[in-house]
């Protein structure tokens, strides 16, 4: 598991229209959207934003923020 991966929610849209699912950080208060084909491709994007410096300290900052209050 990454860091800060309970914050990341994946979104699916294609009940009635062929939507790629994108993928919704919580944390960063930013939304992955796909352009590409496949599932796979949104879950690489999905890994490499769990992955990124700008998530990490966020979830840092975040959970220092939770055990001193
Ligand atoms: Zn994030």
């Amino acid at each position: 598991m990454s860091a800060g991966v309970e914050y990341f929610i994946e979104i699916q849209q294609n009940t009635l229209k062929k939507m790629q699912p994108h993928f919704s950080c919580l944390l960063c208060d930013s939304t992955i959207k796909t352009k590409s084909k496949g599932d796979a491709v949104a879950v690489d994007i999905a890994r490499g934003h769990l992955k990124s410096s700008a998530h990490k300290l966020k979830y840092l900052v975040s959970s220092s923020l939770r055990s001193c209050c």
